[in-house]
C-alpha cells in the first residue's frame, strides 16, 4: 500500500535506566539494523532516546552512544515529566524527520520482533496505527497481572476507553502524529488518545517478558495515579455517575418525606420529627441533583478547553487533496 520505503524512529523514554540501557540500546540498533537490510525501512531511520530529567548517568550513555554510532540520537527533558510526556516529546519531536515512529519502553520486557510485524502492517495494509497488545502476561506476578488486568476494566466501565492489554509500544504513522499534535490538552493518557485520533489501525501480539535489569517505575501506586488520570482525562463519565446518584437520592428523599409524614398523620411520631425529617430530605436530595446540573457543565467545560479537533478527514478523491 505505501510504496515508498518509510523512515522509521524507533522513540525510547528513559528514566533512570543506566543499568539496562546498555544492554538493551545493542538490541534496537540490531532490530533497526535488520529492518533496514530487509529494505522495510530507510536507512536515514533511527533510534531516539529521550531522557526523562534522569538523575544517574542515563543521558551521558545516550550521549556516548550518540558519538559512537549516528543511528543513535538524544533528547533531554529539562526535567522528570513522567512517561507519557516522555513519549510524547519523542513522537512530536520524530515527526518531522520521519514517516513511522514505533515508542517502545527501554528494559526490554516489551518483545522487540513484533516490530517486523508492525511495519509490515504499515506497508502491506496501510494502517496508521497499530497496537502491540500483550498476549500473555505470565512473566508478571499474580499480583501485578490481576491490578494490570483491573485497571483495562475499569478504565473502559469508567468510559475511557483503551485497547485491552495494550501499553504504549506502538507504531504511529507521521502523519497520525501531525493529527495527534492538534489535541491541546495538558493532561495526556496516549493509550486513550491514540484511538481518538482514528484512521486505519491493526494490532500485533507479543509476548512480554520481565525486565532486564533495574528496576520498574510503576509501582501499584503510580499504576493507580495513571488509571485516575486516564479517567479524568477522556471521560466525564464520573460527573454522570454523580447525577444519576442524585436522582437516586432525591427519590430516596421523596420516599422519605412521604414516610415521615404518614407517621406524622398515624401520630406515632413526636412533635418536631416529621418536619425536621422532611427538611433533611428535601435538602439533600435538592443539593445532589444540583451537584450533578454544575457537574455536567463544569464536564462541558472541561471538553472545551482541550481544544481538541473537531473532525479529522483521512481521505479525499482526487479533486479536494
Ligand atoms: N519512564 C520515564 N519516566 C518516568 C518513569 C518511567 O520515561 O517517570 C520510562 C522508563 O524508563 C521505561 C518506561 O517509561 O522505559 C516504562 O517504565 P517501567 O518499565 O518502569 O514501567 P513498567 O514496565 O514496570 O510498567
Ligand atoms: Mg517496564
Amino acid at each position: 500500500m505505501n510504496n515508498k520505503t518509510p523512515v522509521l524512529y524507533i522513540v525510547i523514554p528513559c528514566y533512570n535506566e543506566q543499568e539496562v540501557l546498555p544492554q538493551t540500546a545493542p538490541m534496537f540498533l540490531q532490530k533497526l539494523c535488520q529492518l533496514i537490510n530487509e529494505k522495510k525501512i530507510d536507512e536515514k531511520s533511527r533510534i531516539l532516546f529521550v531522557n526523562d530529567g534522569s538523575k544517574d548517568n542515563t543521558w551521558e550513555i545516550i550521549k556516548k552512544l550518540s558519538e559512537q554510532n549516528p543511528y543513535y540520537q538524544g533528547i533531554a527533558q529539562s526535567r522528570n515529566r513522567g512517561h507519557q510526556n516522555a513519549v510524547l516529546a519523542g513522537l512530536m519531536t520524530a515527526m518531522n524527520h520521519c514517516d513511522i515512529t514505533i515508542s517502545i519502553d527501554c528494559d526490554g520486557q516489551d518483545d522487540i520482533n513484533a516490530m517486523d510485524d508492525m511495519v509490515d502492517a504499515y506497508n502491506n495494509e496501510g494502517c496508521e496505527i497499530v497496537y502491540g497488545v500483550r498476549s500473555s502476561r505470565e512473566s508478571d506476578t499474580f499480583f501485578k497481572r490481576f491490578t494490570a488486568e483491573g485497571f483495562y476494566k475499569f478504565m473502559n466501565v469508567m468510559g475511557a476507553e483503551v485497547v485491552f492489554n495494550h501499553a504504549d509500544y506502538r507504531l504511529i504513522s507521521s502523519r497520525a502524529l501531525h493529527e495527534l499534535s492538534e489535541f491541546k490538552e495538558v493532561n495526556i493518557f496516549l493509550r486513550g488518545m491514540v484511538p481518538l485520533v482514528g484512521f486505519k489501525s491493526t494490532s500485533v501480539y507479543y509476548v512480554r517478558h520481565e525486565r532486564l535489569a533495574g528496576e520498574s517505575h510503576y509501582p501499584l501506586k503510580k499504576m493507580l495515579a495513571l488509571a485516575f488520570d486516564g479517567i479524568t482525562s477522556l471521560s466525564i463519565k464520573p460527573i454522570r455517575i454523580i447525577t444519576v446518584l442524585g436522582m437516586f437520592i432525591t427519590l430516596i428523599s421523596f420516599i422519605g418525606i412521604l414516610w415521615s409524614v404518614i407517621s406524622a398523620l398515624i401520630g406515632s411520631t413526636v412533635a418536631g420529627w416529621a418536619s425536621m425529617t422532611c427538611i433533611i430530605c428535601f435538602v439533600c436530595g435538592i443539593q445532589a441533583v444540583f451537584l450533578g446540573i454544575i457537574g455536567e457543565y463544569i464536564g462541558k467545560i472541561y471538553l472545551e478547553v482541550k481544544g481538541r479537533p473537531r473532525y479529522i478527514i483521512s481521505e479525499s478523491t482526487d479533486e479536494l487533496k
